[in-house]
């Protein structure tokens, strides 16, 4: 098997060794229960303070407004599920987008089903939505817009700044799911207008399990765990110290470093995309060329299914995706690709690169001419595309 090349960041990101040194001691040496009273708990009662600080400095919000999640899949859940219970007594209706991760978009389905009218914005062919429809969509009785800061599948950072400030002047709540964003592009809460956010250590290069939500002090959303009174009595359960320290420490490394590293995961990614498009007959980039996500290279290939894309990625030891890892093992295309406005037959087709910080050049040529010699076998054993080639002759 050749060298593994992994480019399925959007996934997951590898742990980061300074992370897991900043962790260890809280597994090994002082495993206490921050909740704890005696001296030995005092050390890990601040490392979890010391780390909401940190993550409440990043965003340009206080302190208190941090609560300690298990992930992003967890915080997308507490904005939707809690502002509906929240704001029952002004209305049902929240405004979301068609192409959000599943987290926020399966919860939307749970709540309809609970009596909540969902309105699903179009996106443009470049997955941007529109200011125009969002604003129109806005109803006396719109309780919340839930609009992710950058897309998972397709890379495309949505207009948020924009977004907050139609919400803001509506005086609807605003939730942005940054799981793509924060860590890897600048947010401050205040200057986008942002009141609530979700966010996941494991997507650059902390731990699984953990993250955070974000919710503006003046945005009342009730306890989405019952129990002790851990998170401001809002999310309870012992805390993940280790967790939050690891989250922590890889926000402060990808933070400290967004813009060097931001510009030269770009370089790879222009490199690979260059190829791509150039060497690979009928390829296309999908998501917007500017407003992307600085890792993110998301392909299609007409006659190709991508499912035996990957396997043969695979095959020569590099790691890639079709789409979101949560869609994968189903046959369905993605939805983002759908609503991106691609048929059926050709977002089948589709390939998902990530990058992070330690892809190389030299991995990306390595992935671009298996990825030729690949499309070209499968092709070559397609009566479509046989067909094709017959009728453009
Ligand atoms: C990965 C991801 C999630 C889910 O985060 P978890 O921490 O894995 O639960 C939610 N939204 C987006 C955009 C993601 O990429």
């Amino acid at each position: 098997m050749d060298k593994l090349i992994y480019l399925d960041n959007a996934a997951t990101t590898a742990l980061k060794p300074e992370v897991f040194e900043a962790m260890k001691p809280y597994f090994l040496e002082n495993y206490s229960n921050p909740n704890s009273i005696y001296t030995f708990a005092q050390q890990s009662k601040k490392a979890v303070e010391d780390a909401r600080e940190t993550i409440a400095g990043m965003l340009g919000a206080k302190t208190n407004e941090i609560y300690f999640t298990g992930g992003g899949s967890e915080s997308d859940n507490w904005a939707l599920k809690m502002c509906v219970e929240a704001l029952a007594s002004k209305g049902k209706h929240i405004i979301t987008t068609k192409i959000e991760h599943h987290a926020v978009l399966h919860t939307c389905e749970y709540l309809e089903k609970k009596g909540c009218e969902i309105t699903y914005l179009d996106v443009d062919e470049y997955g941007m939505i529109s200011l125009q429809q969002l604003e129109q969509a806005i109803r006396p009785d719109t309780i919340l817009i839930s609009i992710m800061f950058a897309n998972n599948e397709i890379g495309t950072i949505e207009p948020i700044r924009e977004i907050g400030a139609i919400a803001n002047k509506h005086g609807v709540w605003f939730h942005t799911d940054a799981v793509q964003a924060f860590g890897h592009i600048p947010i401050q809460v205040d200057e986008l207008h942002i009141d609530m956010l979700s966010a996941s250590a494991h997507k650059f290069h902390g731990p699984k399990g953990i993250g955070f939500f974000y919710m503006r002090n003046s945005v009342k959303l009730g306890a989405f765990v019952h129990g002790g009174a851990q998170e401001r009595a809002r999310r309870a359960g012992t805390s993940n110290v280790p967790g939050i320290v690891g989250l922590a420490k890889a926000a402060e490394l990808a933070v400290s470093h967004m813009e060097e590293n931001g510009a030269k995961i770009a370089k790879v990614r222009d490199h690979l995309i260059e190829r791509v498009l150039t060497e690979i007959p009928f390829s296309r980039l999908n998501g917007h060329r500017q407003e992307r996500l600085p890792n993110n290279a998301n392909f299609c290939f007409r006659f190709i299914e991508g499912e035996s894309l990957l396997i043969m990625l695979d095959q020569k030891g590099i790691c890639a995706s079709s789409g979101s890892a949560c869609t994968s093992g189903s046959l369905d295309p993605s939805h983002v690709l759908l609503a991106i406005g691609l048929p059926h037959e050709i977002a089948h087709g589709s390939l998902r690169l990530t990058l992070s910080e330690e892809t190389t050049i030299e991995e990306v040529d390595r992935v671009a001419d298996s990825l030729k010699a690949i499309v070209e076998r499968l092709r070559s054993m397609s009566p479509l595309y046989e067909d094709f080639v017959k009728n453009q002759s």
